[in-house]
């Protein structure tokens, strides 16, 4: 009798083809390769995320070996649970931790998990909706609370979003606006300026704005609070030109993870560099920000305006086009 060990079934494998050159494709893998971890669930929808296309491109910081499959996000139905806590066909949420990275990941029909990893699927919210989400709405989320803890009020002034078109940036443009925060929405693509006003911008502003604060020790506050999706130099331009006593939420690092600092927008208007990571945060901090998604700060119809699907098969082509900086949105990848 066949074992549920010899099941088949599809997924992204990166290899590595010929020194630093990696190439993307769709191939039939099998259970028993996957790491024997308690619960074998089958994914019905995956997301891309930045960190998948870094995976995707070699980026050993993220993934050390190769042949490798990526996908930092799945919602997926149990197949089997060793440790029997969910029943065959619950459905479960995971987000981070390991998987994608040196752990086979949601880019693919199947993927095996520790138990510690996953959520069972916030009420209110469908399987699609999830992954609409995925990573990037929760660390939208996050970015939000941090500003939130910190004492954002919508009449402090506008809130900067960097990044504004991609996933983290998109969604965080959304769950601003919807608290009633006036969004100024930072973008290297402004051609998707209709598309972010949508999603309920106040003001678009091309990317270079910020570029003439780097020759500055600070420059005039121009916001209240911000969210900064891009790192680099961006974020300390960020810094230097927030309102005194306001704060980022500094979640990534598109343009780059290094920037030149100076003490002055610290000591002389008291504002506050606030680090958001959705990964390695405690499952039970996820869940409660999780269900914050799935009611008050549900968004939708927005969802359907930000989140596009895609099969399995063009995964390939669309974590090329995030890594190049040329994504809208989110891509949500339909396994069926
Ligand atoms: P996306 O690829 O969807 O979006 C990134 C956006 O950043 C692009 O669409 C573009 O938006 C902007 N961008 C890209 N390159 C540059 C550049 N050179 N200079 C300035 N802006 C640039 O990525 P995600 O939304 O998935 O992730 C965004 C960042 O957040 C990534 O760095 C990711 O690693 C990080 N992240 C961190 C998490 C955490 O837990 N801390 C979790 C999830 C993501 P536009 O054209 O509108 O400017």
């Amino acid at each position: 009798m066949k074992s549920i060990l010899d099941k088949e079934f599809r997924a992204i494998r990166v290899e590595e083809v010929a020194t630093g050159k990696f190439d993307q494709q769709v191939v039939t893998r099998h259970v028993r390769d996957l790491p024997a971890n308690s619960l074998l669930l089958s994914v019905s929808y995956s997301s891309l995320n930045y960190k998948d296309s870094m995976s995707a491109f070699g980026n050993r910081s993220i993934t050390r070996e190769y042949p490798h499959t990526p996908g930092i996000d799945a919602v997926a139905s149990v197949l089997e649970d060793k440790t029997g806590a969910f029943s065959p066909g619950v459905e479960l949420l995971v987000t981070g931790y390991d998987l994608g990275m040196n752990t086979s990941g949601g880019l693919a029909e199947v993927v095996s998990v520790p138990q510690g990893w996953v959520l069972p699927l916030p009420r209110g919210l469908s399987a699609w909706e999830s992954m609409a989400l995925g990573t990037a709405g929760l660390t939208a989320a996050l970015c939000v609370d941090r500003l939130l803890e910190a004492g954002a009020v919508p009449q402090d002034g506008e809130v900067l979003v960097t990044g504004a078109t991609g996933g983290v940036g998109s969604i965080a443009v959304a769950l601003l606006a919807n608290l009633g925060f006036r969004v100024a929405a930072v973008t290297g693509k402004l051609e998707a300026a209709d598309f972010l006003t949508e999603l309920g911008a106040w003001k678009v502003l091309d990317r270079d704005t910020l570029a003439p604060f780097a020759n500055k020790a600070m420059a005039k506050p121009l916001w209240a609070w911000a969210v900064d999706t891009v790192g680099g130099e961006t974020l300390f331009n960020v810094v230097k030109s927030l309102a005194y006593g306001g704060g980022v939420a500094a979640c990534g690092m598109a343009s780059g993870a290094q920037f030149h600092a100076n003490v002055f927008p610290f000591i002389l208007r008291g504002i506050s560099l606030l680090g958001v990571d959705s990964v390695e945060l405690p499952i039970a901090n996820k869940s409660a920000v999780w269900q914050k998604l799935a009611d008050q700060w549900y968004i939708g119809d927005k969802l359907k305006l930000i989140a596009e699907d895609i099969s399995l098969e063009q995964a390939p082509e669309f974590l090329a086009r995030l890594h190049r900086g040329h994504g809208i949105g989110r891509y949500v990848v339909n396994m069926a």
